[in-house]
């Protein structure tokens, strides 16, 4: 019907994509009273950079003091040792080191201690090579010196995004999945922003936050702000199995050059070995594939840290893409016209670290110039808790005793590789997973060794069941990704003979 157009509700708030950003302005907001709408185009979250990255969570020494970068990371640091408790998302305090080889880079160590301190980065210390392979004897011998900062940290990035919605769904913030912004919606003099039209109708809101990652310039073009591009640059990564995750018991970081913090060696929250990533520019914004000449750059670039890598115990590659902005720092400001609109963009790293102090200060800013229009009424019905599924893997056997005897679910493996059972399965879909990709970012089928070769139809079929619809119907990630396509041995004939 030509002019209608679904109305799907008023909010005071929209924010336009659920990557850490979005995910950490709706846990902050869904604080007050206000209504709030995430809206995130993809089928399962986290879906752009919150999904592939490094997942350290920065001490704060990389970035020039003065900068946002500089302010937000080590505050966002400090918040995370607190918040993983609280959310109960995997956050393990491995601390890092940035390798230095030879006296040019050792200089840079100097300047990275002094710029750490700066930025308030704590337990920072120049250690000798020798002192490193003490602690990490897998390191190259022609290390010479290396920064140790103690507050480095990675986390599990899937489980820290998810975590963060899942709280802001609790206290009431609503998500609209699939469910792309493709324009905005104004007042008659363009003064004020009034909402957002996406594929799935308008949503009417008189603040909208753009938290879009690589396509924030795009958004913002179309609030008349276009003072900003973004240049999206891919980083290519390997992951090992966990068979070799302890050759490294720490982050180690390459001596950062002008194109970014290099190849970093790492050990990461689930005892997998993680290393990457390159970082080239490329036209594609949602371009995630891996080359050749990539995995090789990462391969070599990883053992000039930790020579015995052995590249056949990868389990699988793969690439994120950053928000890399021409201006440099993060872009993160309300416009004064249309009033309303906030742009939260490039946030490169360290944003995944930064997000949290990202979204306390969105929130200030809203507080200050928006507070006529959107009011802050503590909501004294706010959670700040939330728990995950239990992690059957690091559960102790008594436990895992305890949950079989409480539901036979607990009992049945999904995933050998990762030791995932039914009962997370089943959960994480309660939780709102309704594709195979997102079973997997909630709870790890499909993550281990195999890749999904033996837990994938089993997934499926729990999809199929729990959400009472065909396994022909069941995506691996939303759209046309069908898992399967007929039943075997039933040859797909053309439909005039059929
Ligand atoms: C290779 C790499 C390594 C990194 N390593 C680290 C690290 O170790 N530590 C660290 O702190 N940071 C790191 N970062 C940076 C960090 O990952 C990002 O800063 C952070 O994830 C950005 O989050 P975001 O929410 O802004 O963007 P994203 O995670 O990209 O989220 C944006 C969301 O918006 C959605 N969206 C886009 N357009 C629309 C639309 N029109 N309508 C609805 N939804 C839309 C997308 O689907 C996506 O889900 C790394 C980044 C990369 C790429």
């Amino acid at each position: 019907m030509q002019g209608f157009v679904k109305e799907n509700g008023n909010y005071d708030v929209l924010i336009i994509g659920c990557g850490i950003v979005g995910a950490t302005i709706a846990r902050e907001l869904s604080r007050y009273t206000m209504k709030i709408a995430v809206l995130e185009k993809a089928s399962d979250i986290p879906f752009g950079a919150s999904r592939a990255n490094s997942s350290m969570i920065h001490g704060g020494f990389d970035d020039e003091p003065g900068s946002a970068k500089a302010k937000f990371c080590p505050k966002g640091n400090r918040m995370y040792h607190r918040l993983h408790e609280e959310l109960d998302f995997k956050l393990r305090k491995f601390g890092s080191f940035v390798c230095a080889k030879g006296e040019s880079e050792e200089r840079h160590l100097k300047k990275l201690f002094e710029q750490g301190k700066a930025n308030g980065a704590v337990g920072m210390e120049i250690v000798s090579g020798q002192k490193l392979r003490e602690k990490e004897p897998h390191t190259a011998p022609d290390i010479t010196a290396a920064l140790w900062c103690e507050s480095g940290a990675i986390v599990n990035n899937f489980e820290a995004t998810l975590a963060f919605i899942d709280n802001a769904r609790q206290n009431g913030a609503a998500l609209f999945m699939e469910t792309s912004a493709d324009g905005l919606l104004f007042d008659e003099t363009r003064s004020s922003v009034r909402g957002v039209s996406t594929n799935r109708g308008n949503f009417r809101a008189p603040v909208v936050i753009n938290a879009s990652g690589v396509y924030t310039d795009v958004i913002s073009r179309m609030a008349g702000d276009d003072s900003f591009i973004i240049h999206p640059t891919r980083g290519e990564y390997f992951i090992f199995d966990r068979t070799v995750g302890g050759m490294v018991t720490s982050f180690l970081f390459s001596c950062p050059s002008a194109l970014g913090k290099g190849i970093t060696v790492t050990h990461t929250a689930d005892d997998n070995l993680l290393i990457g990533p390159t970082s080239v520019q490329q036209a594609g914004r949602d371009n995630r594939n891996t080359t050749v000449p990539g995995l090789d750059e990462t391969f070599d670039g990883a053992r000039r840290l930790v020579p015995g890598i052995p590249r056949n115990m990868a389990i699988t590659t793969f690439s994120g893409v950053r928000a890399n902005i021409n201006t440099g720092d993060f872009y993160i400001k309300a416009l004064d016209r249309p009033r309303g609109f906030i742009n939260v963009a490039g946030i490169k790293s360290p944003g995944f670290t930064s997000a949290p102090a990202i979204a306390e200060y969105v929130a200030e800013l809203m507080r200050e110039n928006l507070g006529d229009v959107v009011k802050f009424e503590n909501d004294p019905a706010f959670v700040p808790e939330r728990k995950h599924i239990p992690r059957f893997i690091d559960l102790p056997n008594e436990e895992r005793a305890r949950l079989a005897k409480s539901d036979p679910k607990w009992g049945q493996i999904v995933c050998r590789c990762e030791s995932v059972t039914e009962a997370q399965v089943v959960e994480a879909i309660r939780r709102g997973a309704r594709t195979v990709a997102a079973v997997k970012l909630w709870v790890r089928p499909g993550t281990g060794r195999c890749q999904g070769g033996f837990c994938s139809p089993r997934v499926v079929e729990i999809l199929s069941r729990e959400l009472g619809i065909s396994p022909l119907e069941i995506t691996r990630h939303g759209g046309d990704s069908y898992m399967l396509t007929g039943k075997t041995k039933q040859p797909l004939l053309p439909e005039s003979a059929q």
